[in-house]
């Protein structure tokens, strides 16, 4: 288990403002603690703050298998609690506790969070994304036991099995396309008539044998006890009710970044990811971010924690450049 009683000291000082830090990584997924290895080694003492997900995303997931040096897979908590390890070896600490609000119009940055408040010198943001869910019965019970959000994670299970694919933009063809590559059949569910995805890929999508598109549906319950057996769906338009057998869900609906807080504090697009440039930095100095929250569009534990480690490599030359 994750060792959430190490409770940590300020690697700084705490007066009545707050405890005071030189990196402050908020969030615990493979970002945050690739990050706080990074900057525990570069001697900062970094505190993380995990947020409600200790681990991130990857921690809800069963099995691992493409995180390298892990030749028969990794559990995705066992994989979270390691990185926390490994991170803390070297002098970082944990923090169970959630930022609500930051102030970056001055350093020392100001993050507030439920139970404390923190002054840091530098600030990771690696806040991650969230899957959006569909919001049915069966959904939460059945993720990671045939419902999934990343293909490239999971497809590999689905080795000549039936699956159904939520979805009707560019991720839903493209993960939906992967997919056929293992699943012997691909039923892409879309709740309208046309799809959102681009032309190419709907080309694509309406060549290739092992796909086939029910279109005006829903689906409405995911089925099944120890795995996914079957979906209810229904028709929007005529309002039948039909059970669609099938081993596995792929929801490709969208990603919500975690970057609400950040909001009129730092850039961020049009999708609320937050703008970083090639060396992780924000639109303030000092401020730095990795991982989901920061990337649209590769979405995995490895280049996660690639992005982290990046931005605490930067973080720790923006404070020696600070401190020459
Ligand atoms: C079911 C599932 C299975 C997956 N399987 C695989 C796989 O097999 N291989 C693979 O490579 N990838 C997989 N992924 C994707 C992978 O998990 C993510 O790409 C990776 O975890 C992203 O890392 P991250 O650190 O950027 O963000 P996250 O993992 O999303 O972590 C975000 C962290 O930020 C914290 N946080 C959020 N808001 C706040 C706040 N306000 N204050 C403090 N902390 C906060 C959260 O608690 C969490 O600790 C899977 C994802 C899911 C959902």
């Amino acid at each position: 288990m994750f060792n959430l009683g190490s409770v940590s000291t300020p690697s700084k000082t705490t007066d009545d403002k707050g405890k005071h830090v030189k990196v402050l990584v908020i969030g615990s997924g493979p970002a945050g603690y690739a990050a706080a290895l990074y900057a525990a080694r570069a001697e900062l003492q970094p505190l993380v703050l995990t947020g409600m997900q200790l681990g991130g995303q990857a921690a809800l997931t069963h099995t691992i298998e493409n995180y390298p040096g892990f030749p028969e897979g990794v559990g995705g908590a066992e994989l979270g609690e390691l990185f926390q390890k490994q991170a803390e070896r070297f002098g970082a600490t944990t923090e169970f506790d959630l930022a609500n609000a930051v102030d970056f119009s001055q350093r020392p940055f100001k993050v507030t969070t439920d139970n404390s408040q923190y002054l840091a010198d530098t600030v990771v943001i690696s806040t991650g994304a969230s899957p959006n869910h569909l919001q049915i019965p069966g959904e939460v019970e059945m993720t990671g036991k045939g419902v999934s959000y990343c293909a490239t994670c999971d497809g590999w299970f689905f080795k000549d099995k039936k699956v159904v694919v939520v979805g009707g933009g560019d991720s839903a063809l493209e993960e939906g396309l992967f997919l056929t590559r293992f699943a012997s059949e691909v039923n892409i569910v879309h709740r309208r008539e046309e799809l959102r995805a681009g032309a190419i890929l709907q080309k694509r999508a309406s060549a290739n044998d092992k796909i086939n598109f029910l279109w005006n549906t829903i689906v409405t319950e995911v089925v099944g006890e120890e795995k996914v057996e079957a979906v209810k769906m229904k028709n929007v338009k005529t309002g039948e009710e039909t059970t669609f057998d099938t081993d596995g869900l792929f929801i490709f609906i969208g990603h919500t970044p975690n970057t609400q807080i950040f909001e009129g504090q730092l850039e961020l697009d049009d999708l609320g990811y937050i703008k970083v440039n090639s060396q992780m930095e924000t639109s303030v100095e000092g401020v730095f971010a990795g991982g989901e929250a920061a990337d649209p569009h590769f979405r995995q534990v490895v280049t996660s924690a690639g992005m982290g480690a990046a931005a605490a490599i930067q973080a720790t030359r923006y404070l020696e450049a600070q401190e020459a």
